[in-house]
């Protein structure tokens, strides 16, 4: 038996190709632990040099304390010198997801003493439903990484959130590189069937779309996000800009005015998030400031940053033309931005009563993924009363 130590960087679909794996170690009959020295997964990032540099730096990290790292992924993937000069303890796992959990499996072997599934303690659960990526966004480098968009059937997808909800987890949060291209086109579902199926599946007290891009937020997406009950009421909708040009430039396929009419009428249900990129070639000072006023405008409260960084192989990769400080004071008007548009929806809940689900001692989420702190059990979903705000999130009793 080995004994191993799971870790991950980036995104959601990081951390569920992370506990993929994980899984299918303990079925093996390994055990996972934080003091192991045996096996060590390193699931990596690419989506900046930041991300890569910290990926290099886990697993050599890693390497000290085990005797073998897989380091598994996106800059596993992304090919170039990034990862070249590794200490020869570790492995670096290419090819798709679907592909690293038996290379890395086999290669660990198995002992075949399947370990209790309910060990996985955790109260929200991501289940990945499609992988990959097949618009081509300029600066991108996860179409390259991760391969064209496919899904999962509907069928293993409703089955996984079956087990996850046995295991214990009240929250799903289904998960993609680009969520709104799954289709299981065979068994006739669309992402809007899915979600109203996923939804209605006993013990699932919330479902949650851990990102979808505008041009998938139709109709029937709406609809079914609306009338499926345990829906939670937060959308995630990349913006990476608010200035035309900028758009055009990143080939993203929407304008500003689009993302505006589109998110419009849901703003007073949902609450909206973003990602935005800073310091992309064709932004100036004006476009940044379009970005600012368009975030406002969307009825956007959080903002994730990420000042851009050329990744290679993509059709930007020779361009960075904003200098380091510009990006750096860029990302920092934006994040006190958020900052406010934060703190006045935290503020509009104050005297109002919420149910949340609390996931770590001290802290738990409302149905729009707004923070709450309040003392109450892990792992149950408890009517509060919002009586302040911090800097960390919604004040709060049990109500
Ligand atoms: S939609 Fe664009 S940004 Fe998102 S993964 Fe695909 S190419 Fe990248």
């Amino acid at each position: 038996m080995a004994g191993f130590t799971v870790g991950f960087l980036g995104c959601k679909v990081s951390h569920v190709d992370a506990h993929a794996l994980r899984e299918r170690l303990l079925a093996d009959g390994h055990s996972e632990s934080p003091e192991a020295t045996d096996v060590a997964i390193v699931s990596s990032c690419c989506v900046t040099n930041e991300a890569v540099a910290k990926s290099r730096k886990a697993a050599t990290r890693a390497a000290r304390t085990h005797e073998r790292v897989y380091l598994t992924g996106c800059a596993a993937n992304l090919g170039g010198d990034s990862l070249t000069g590794l200490p020869p303890n570790v492995t670096v796992v290419r090819g798709r997801p679907e592909e690293t959990v038996e290379l890395v499996a086999g290669d660990v072997g198995a002992i075949g003493c399947v370990q209790d599934e309910r060990r996985f303690g955790r109260v929200r659960a991501a289940v990945k439903i499609q992988d990959g990526c097949s618009f081509s966004c300029a600066f991108c480098v996860i179409p390259l990484v991760r391969g064209a968009t496919r899904s999962r059937t509907a069928a293993s997808v409703l089955r996984e959130i079956e087990r996850r909800v046995g295991q214990g987890h009240r929250e799903i949060v289904l998960t993609g590189i680009n969520l709104g291209c799954f289709r299981d086109r065979g068994a006739g579902y669309t992402l809007g069937r899915l979600v109203r199926e996923a939804g209605a599946i006993p013990g699932v007290a919330r479902l949650r779309l851990s990102s979808i891009e505008l041009n998938h937020v139709n109709d029937e997406l709406v609809a079914a996000l609306r009338e499926t009950p345990t829906v939670a009421k937060h959308l995630h909708v990349p913006l990476q800009s608010g200035d035309d040009a900028v758009l055009r430039a990143m080939g993203r396929r929407y304008s500003v005015a689009t993302y505006l009419r589109t998110l419009e009428p849901l703003a007073a249900e949902f609450n909206l998030t973003a990602d935005v990129i800073v310091g992309f070639p064709a932004e100036d000072e004006q476009a940044f400031v379009r970005t600012l006023e368009t975030a406002e405008r969307a009825g956007l409260s959080k903002l994730h940053v990420f000042p851009y960084s050329p990744r290679p192989g993509t059709r930007t990769a020779a361009d960075d033309p904003v200098s380091p400080a510009e990006k750096a004071q860029r990302s920092l008007r934006l994040r006190e931005l958020s900052r406010t548009l934060e703190r006045r929806r935290w503020e509009t809940k104050l005297g109002r009563d919420e149910l949340v689900l609390v996931d770590r001692p001290g802290r738990g989420y409302g149905d729009d993924y707004s923070p709450f702190l309040v003392d109450a059990p892990v792992g149950e979903l408890v009517r509060v009363r919002a009586h302040g705000v911090s800097e960390e999130g919604i004040l709060a009793v049990a109500a």
